[in-house]
């Protein structure tokens, strides 16, 4: 029999947290040594699977490249499949894509168009949310291929961001299983 899980609390206590990376005033919320226990990445796709099997989701999407790890693991514990959505220029064939703001330029997101079918519900997986542009970016690249997008899960949030309201308002159910203050 698997151990029970970790609790939320538990694993945000496994979260490193580096000062000033990338950049000065950022907080990075480090997955690594969460991923690095023996039970983090087992109880955090626990928590997350039980997620996304209520948004009864058919398929997973994960973004690169954190969210292939937990988006992985949870499309396979629920027997489903899963959708890379890939930086540019990585995938072999006809890619469709958009283009997203970032603080400074621009930057792109690919997927194969032939991954969803028409009307599959696909919920997407992510490590963390924190303005939500990218998830907002994944919303818009699986819709154009045809998927119903209702549902987000992300490890962690970073609620002073306001990422999960504004995916709220393009129609998309958040939950999340831990948060951080700040940047
Ligand atoms: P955003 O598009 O602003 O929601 O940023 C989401 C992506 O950037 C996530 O996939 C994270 O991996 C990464 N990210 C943004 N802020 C942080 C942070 N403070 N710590 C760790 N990763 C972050």
């Amino acid at each position: 029999m698997s151990p029970v899980p970790l609790s939320p609390a538990e694993l945000r206590a496994l979260v490193r947290t580096v000062p000033d990376f990338p950049e000065p005033g950022i907080q990075f919320r480090d997955i690594t040594t969460l991923i690095g226990h023996p039970r983090g990445l087992a109880s955090s796709m626990h928590h997350l699977a039980d997620m996304a099997r209520l948004a009864q989701a058919q398929k997973i999407a994960g973004m690169e490249a954190r969210g292939f790890i937990f988006g992985a693991a949870v499309a396979v514990q629920l027997g489903i499949g899963f959708v890379p959505v890939r930086k540019p220029g990585k995938l072999p064939i006809d890619t469709i894509g958009v283009e997203y703001a970032l603080e400074y330029g621009t930057d792109r997101l690919e997927m194969d168009p032939g991954g969803v079918a028409d009307g599959e519900r696909i919920a997407i997986v992510d490590d963390l949310i924190a303005t939500g542009g990218t998830a907002l970016a994944t919303v818009e690249l699986l819709r154009k291929a045809g998927a119903i997008v209702d549902q987000a899960l992300f490890v962690i949030d970073l609620p002073d961001l306001n990422g999960a309201n504004r995916l709220r308002e393009a129609g998309v159910e958040v939950r999340t299983l831990i948060e951080f203050e700040g940047e």
